[in-house]
């Protein structure tokens, strides 16, 4: 995802990037199929100002159930390169008369996932005394919590039977 911007002026150029890109993930790294169609021009002489939309295909893994499920984004890229770093650090730095657009477009669609990567809304997950599926049907684990107050209670009953 290169731009030369060289020849770069205040007209905006077109360009389009069908690539594969590493997503990293809190689980992991994850390869996305991404697509950047947009324009770049030049403004002030030395920013670059970048505009267009990001549509990517990743498959990362479900936070419940650990399988992979594919996940399409779609968001907007803006960002503004220039060839001197600003003190916010807003700027993408460009290097050689070159924009490298990957590092904004994986950041891009980190911050267009969701909170939490789920297969579905009502993924079951895996059971957490003998890690099956639970989507898959039951495992007949008694997964059943009880309460240390109320086994006590439970007890009491059976005390007076
Ligand atoms: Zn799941
Ligand atoms: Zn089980």
């Amino acid at each position: 995802m290169l731009i030369d911007v060289r020849n770069i002026d205040g007209k905006p150029v077109d360009f389009s990037f069908d690539e594969n890109v590493d997503i990293n993930l809190p689980s992991g790294v994850t390869g996305a199929r991404v697509s950047v169609r947009g324009n770049v021009c030049r403004r002030d002489n030395s920013l670059y100002i970048v505009k267009g939309n990001i549509d990517a295909v990743l498959a990362p893994q479900c936070d419940r159930c650990l399988k992979p499920f594919e996940l399409s984004i779609s968001v907007e890229l803006d960002e503004v390169y220039g060839e001197e770093p600003d003190e916010d650090g807003e700027i993408w730095l460009v290097s050689d008369k070159t924009i490298d657009l990957k590092p904004a477009v994986s950041a891009d669609i980190v911050l267009a996932l969701p909170m939490r990567l789920l297969c579905r809304e009502d993924c079951k997950g895996l059971c957490p005394k003998c890690g099956h599926d639970l989507n898959e049907g039951d495992c007949g684990c008694d997964r059943g919590y009880v309460n240390p107050q109320f086994e006590k209670l439970l007890n009491m009953f059976d005390d007076q039977k």
